[in-house]
This record gives C-alpha cells, structure tokens and sequence, in this order.
C-alpha cells in the first residue's frame, strides 16, 4: 500500500525523523492559510508539492518554488487539478487532488537515503548515496560505487555503528555527521515499526545551517500487514489507485490491469502466469492478471466477469481452472450462474482440467449459453484467437 509524501512524513516524524512536513491542503484557498500559518512562524520562502502516488514530481512540473508568499497561490492554482506526467505515472499521467505547502530549505546538499527488504540475502538493506535528489536507479547503473549498503542482521537490528558508518561514508561531519546517525536509526525503526516495506528519503538533505532533515519521503506498507496499523490503514487513498483493482480487492481477487485485448480468470497465481504466457503466445495479449484464488465461487466468479468487461480493451475471455481441491463441475456452475446473472458482451472460452473436468464441461454445454470449452490449453488457446479474428 503507497501512502502519499504528507503521510510518509507524518508517519516518521512520530519516530523521531527529522522530516520537513508542511500541511496539506486540498483547494488554493487551503494552500494560502496554510502558507499564512507558517509564515506566521516565520517562513518566508515555501516550495508546493504535488501529492500523488508517484515520484519525479520535479521533474514533470509538481514541485514549485515560492521565492514569496505572494507565489503560493499561482503555484496551487497550477498544481491542483493538473494531470501530472512523471516517469513514474505512465503517458495518462496522475490528477492532482492535493497539495503540500512546505518551507523552502537552503539545501547545502542532496544525499539519498532508503530502506527496503534484500530478498538476496533475507536481510533489510539501508542505502546511501551523496548523489541524491536525482534518480536512485540512474546512480545505481552509471555510478555503482556511490551507493553505500549496509544490511541488518534480524537478531540483531540495526546497530549503532553500522548508521556510523552510514553517515561516515555520507561525509558527514560535527553535528551533521550525529544528526546523520540518530535520522538512520529513526528512519529503520520507522520501518520495521510501520512495517513498511519500503521507506525512502530522496533527497536527504544538509541545509546551510547544517541540519540533516527529509525534503522528500516515501513509503510502501506491507498490504498483510495493515490488520495491525488501523491508523496506517486509515491512510488508503483509494483515489489513487486503479479503480479496477480497488473493486477486486473488495472482492478478494488478486487482479492487475494490464494493456492487453484477453481478459483472463484463472485460478492460482502460477497458472495465471502461465495462462498469460499462452495467451502472447497464440498471438494474443493478456488484459489483466487476475487469480480468483482457491474458490471459484458463483460470486467471486460473477465479479471477476464484470471487472473483466468493465475494461473496454477486452475482445475475449478465457477462464483457466485446475480442478485439484476445487472441483470443476462446481466452478463450471459457478461460471453458468454468473454468466445467466449478467450480460457477457465477448466471447468466452472455459478450459476446465482436473477434478470432475467432464461433468464440469457437460454443464457448460447443457446450459445453452454461448460458452465455448476446451480440455486442452492448446485448444482453448487456438479458440481465444479465433474469437479474437472473428
Ligand atoms: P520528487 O522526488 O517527486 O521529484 P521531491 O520532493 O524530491 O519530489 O522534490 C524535488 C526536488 O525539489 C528536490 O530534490 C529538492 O531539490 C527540491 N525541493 C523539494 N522540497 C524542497 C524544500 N522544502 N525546500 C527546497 N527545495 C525542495
Ligand atoms: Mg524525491
């Protein structure tokens, strides 16, 4: 689950990280009161940030400089609502329905700092770089050696030397080399604490006063987990997310969109692999990843048919099922039922394979529906594409 800048922010600063975090505002009126209070305290210079679920704002025009307060609102005005195009968002882009009004820092130097699970070795990794503020992965591929790595051993956590040595390699120095350390052991108890999975400052920056603080912050929450954070799960924004995939997670499908033409419904996140890799190879693309799970329910499968034709992309449907614990003559009813419930506007071919395969197939035939069926995937392939052709 991604949060938003604002959130990450909020989240770290009530483990002591020393983030810069502004207020939130979801109207122009709101950014120039927010602005106000913080001049109040004596900001004199702000930056607005768009807030969507994606970085490279920056470089696509949603972070703006404000030299007076007298900028804040023409920087809102532009900002909100504008369908902003990061390297992150795809050509569409992203609505701006909210903005971060902050204190503009005089930054001395960008470094980056992140933390994330090494599946390699089973160990979190934190990584640093003195090249921050630009894209980490262009640092990792141009300049390898200007990313320092330190693993955490999980009987242990993170030691005290290790965050020295963090903020050693940083060049860090005085008072900037112990605020380096203390915002390195913050920021890993952030993560652990929130269970994040990822939690990343791109920039950390060194303000000219010598302060180390966070201009920037994101984090990625582990979805599993969420049952023990009500406040952080409280933080969904579903506005950000693909409609398509929030109504399947409602539904308990695992279901990713993607730009294809064969919508497919299979059961099991191997077979669904597989499936979508029949599919290119019979000269079609897949238009979603979605695994209905164990059960093939009558009501799962009805939802699954619906956010599958809700796509417009969708020329045909193929569902795939393994019969081994699900028996397929249920599945098979299952798929009649919903498909009697709705209106199935393209053609669709069951494969059924296992368990009570047969008696599945026999009901399908005998339902009279338009259902085309296959026993072999080969078969069912050949029969997507040419439903595809005609
Ligand atoms: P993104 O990573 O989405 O582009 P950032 O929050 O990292 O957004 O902002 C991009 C750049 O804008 C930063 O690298 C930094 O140089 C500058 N910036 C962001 N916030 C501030 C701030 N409060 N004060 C000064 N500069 C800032
Ligand atoms: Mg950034």
């Amino acid at each position: 689950m991604k949060v938003h800048e604002y959130q990450a922010k909020e989240i770290l600063d009530q483990y002591g990280v020393a983030v810069q975090r502004g207020i939130v505002a979801d109207t122009v009126e709101e950014a120039v009161e927010a602005a106000q209070t913080m001049a109040a305290d004596g900001v004199t210079q702000f930056v607005v940030k768009a807030q969507i679920h994606a970085g490279g704002r920056g470089k696509g025009g949603g972070v703006k400089f404000c030299p007076s307060i007298d900028d804040v609102k023409p920087a809102a005005e532009k900002i909100l609502g504008m369908q902003l195009i990061t390297p992150q968002t795809g050509a569409e882009g992203q609505l701006v329905r909210k903005v971060l009004v902050t204190a503009a820092e005089d930054i001395a130097h960008e470094y980056y700092l992140g933390v994330t699970l090494d599946r390699a070795t089973g160990m979190d990794v934190i990584m640093a770089s003195t090249e921050g503020g630009v894209e980490i992965e262009e640092v990792a591929e141009a300049t390898p050696e200007k990313i320092v790595k330190v693993h955490v051993d999980p009987t242990t956590g993170l030691r005290s030397y290790q965050a020295r040595e963090i903020a050693f390699q940083l060049g860090l120095e005085g008072t900037a080399f112990k605020e380096g350390v203390k915002f390195v052991m913050a920021l890993y108890k952030a993560y652990r604490a929130s269970d994040a999975t990822i939690a990343e400052i791109n920039p950390l920056v060194k303000t000219e006063d010598g302060r180390i603080i966070a201009l920037d912050a994101k984090m990625d929450l582990d979805d599993n987990a969420m049952f023990r954070h009500k406040d952080l799960a409280e933080m969904r924004d579903e506005a950000e997310e693909d409609p398509l995939e929030v109504e399947a997670g409602k539904h308990n499908l695992n279901y990713i969109k993607l730009d294809g033409n064969v919508g497919c419904m299979v059961n099991g996140a191997g077979l669904a692999m597989g499936t979508m890799d029949l599919i290119k190879l019979a000269g079609g693309e897949p238009a979603n990843f979605l695994d209905v799970g164990g059960t093939a329910s009558p009501a799962t499968t009805e939802a699954g048919f619906r956010i599958i034709q809700s796509d417009p992309n969708v020329k045909a449907i193929l569902v795939n099922i393994f019969g081994g614990i699900v028996r397929c003559d249920r599945v098979a009813k299952g798929v009649v039922e919903a498909a009697s419930n709705m209106e199935l506007t393209v053609p669709l071919i069951v494969r059924l394979q296992g368990t009570n395969a047969e008696e599945g197939m026999q009901i399908l035939k005998d339902s009279g529906l338009p259902i085309q069926t296959a026993i072999r995937l080969q078969e069912a392939a050949d029969k997507v594409t040419a439903a595809l052709d005609a």
